[in-house]
């Protein structure tokens, strides 16, 4: 890190984000029997199939249109038709969702029309989203992914009456964020689907038998049956409206656009517009995990009360992130993402500001170089982000609570929930234990506690 402040206005160091097709395939995977399938050359595949699997320990399958030196002049037209052949006669999926790279985006193919073109086995279908990486990021892909399921194939049906069903498009969060999510969903006694879902296929268990296709993800029939429900709640601005608005222009369903629930008023927020769009009774083992929630705060608050925090990541999750670590009382004094959109900095500025706090910084399309400057001049008690705040964390020396995407260095992870009630618990464990430990490890010998 160099002395002083470096100004730097061309490109990035150190990013809070990645490319698009990383979320475009992520959202892929979470159609049941679906290959995702790279339109680009190998080494981005390879790439991109290597960053999920190292977040989520699982299998992360691709095909690609392996592109070389000729495909990169004369377009990849040819590459695709034959690799849509080839993947439906050899790996025999319901669906391939197609996504381009910056290769393919510069050279300028026309997916839809070589996709027409191509030979789709009868009942098999083909989707595609751009996904330039020069633009946007990995969440950018992934919405346009989502999208792309809605406009090629969601349908309303003139003469099916509206369903008691609710849509929920749950962004770009981990399985068992997803779990978490049609629990709470199930507990109100409201029918949903969920679309993407990764339940059961990057966190399905062990059975000593290989499955290509993994039992969980949305089927095809019930992507398409999406456009009879009776509304949709698409959870993350930056992730989820855009599907849910395309749903709305080509199906007249209602959106309602929420945030992800992290913390407690989105998970509240969430619970509220079921209970009033489908007449829900809230359970009681809600309320009471609602309750133990409110208790812990109460119970632990000290550990946390005033702490000054950095929070970078997909905007999604940082922004009710953001939310709830005002709810504990914790400062949050550096925010960023590296995903565009200037309505980030307006949300989250307004948050910090209504609670109070006036020295704060908050930057959307920022960097971890950026940040750490910041942190040089000013430190935080504490970072919360994915992996890659490591560097800062142990050249600055301060705690690091991984959340987000991507955490490449830890276990365990995909499969314990930040959302709902039970998130905010997890949530407010890994916060005060960070600082619990900090203390321990800096305290003076007399002041070290067996109870803190
Ligand atoms: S070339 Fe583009 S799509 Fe491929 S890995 Fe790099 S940024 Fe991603």
């Amino acid at each position: 890190m160099p002395e002083g402040e470096v100004v730097h206005t061309a490109g990035k160091i150190n990013p809070v984000k990645t490319c698009q097709p990383i979320g475009a395939m992520y959202a892929a995977l979470g159609i049941h029997r679906c290959l995702p399938h790279s339109h680009g050359s190998q080494g981005c595949c390879a790439y991109h199939r290597m960053h999920l699997t190292r977040h989520f320990r699982d299998p992360v399958l691709a095909s690609t249109s392996s592109f070389t030196e000729g495909a990169s002049v004369f377009g990849g037209a040819a590459n695709l038709k034959t690799a849509i052949k080839n993947v439906f006669e050899i790996y025999k999926p319901d669906i391939i969702a197609v996504h381009t790279t910056c290769l393919s985006e510069t050279i300028g193919d026309d997916l839809p029309t070589i996709i027409k073109q191509s030979e789709v086995p009868e009942g098999k279908v083909v989707i595609h989203a751009n996904t330039p990486s020069y633009q946007g990021s990995h969440i950018t892909g992934f919405s346009n992914m989502v999208k792309a399921m809605v406009t090629y194939l969601a349908a309303r049906d003139e003469e099916t009456i509206r369903k008691k069903r609710v849509n929920i498009i749950p962004g770009f969060v981990n399985p068992s964020d997803m779990r978490e999510i049609k629990r709470i969903t199930s507990s109100l006694g409201v029918d949903m689907i969920m679309f993407p879902d990764t339940t059961n296929v990057l966190d399905s268990p062990l059975t000593a038998k290989y499955d290509m296709y993994p039992e969980g993800g949305t089927t095809v029939e019930e992507i398409r049956d999406t456009g009879n429900s009776r509304l949709t709640l698409a959870l993350g601005a930056w992730s989820s409206n855009a599907a849910g608005a395309a749903l709305m222009e080509k199906c007249g369903v209602p959106c309602v656009p929420l945030k992800v629930p992290i913390g407690l008023k989105a998970t509240d927020d969430l619970i509220m517009t079921l209970k009033e769009k489908f007449d829900a009774v809230v359970p009681d083992d809600l309320t009471l995990e609602r309750g133990q929630v409110v208790d812990t705060l109460i119970d632990t608050h000290f550990h946390y009360q005033g702490k000054k925090v950095a929070i970078y990541g997909d905007p999604d999750i940082v922004v009710p992130l953001v939310e709830f670590v005002l709810t504990m009382g914790m400062i949050p004094k550096y925010v960023i993402t590296g995903t565009p959109g200037k309505a980030f900095e307006e949300q989250v500025g307004a948050m910090i500001e209504e609670a109070g706090i006036e020295d704060y910084i908050v930057k959307a399309e920022g960097d971890l170089f950026d940040l750490h400057q910041w942190i040089k001049e000013e430190s935080v008690d504490l970072l919360i982000g994915n992996t890659y705040g490591k560097y800062i964390a142990r050249t600055e020396d301060i705690p690091l609570v991984r959340v987000g995407f991507p955490i490449l260095d830890r276990a365990v992870h995909p499969l314990m929930p930040i959302t709902g009630y039970k998130g905010c618990l997890r949530l407010i464990e890994m916060i005060s234990n960070a600082l619990l430990e900090r203390r321990d490890r800096d305290c003076l010998d007399e002041d070290y506690e067996l109870v803190l």
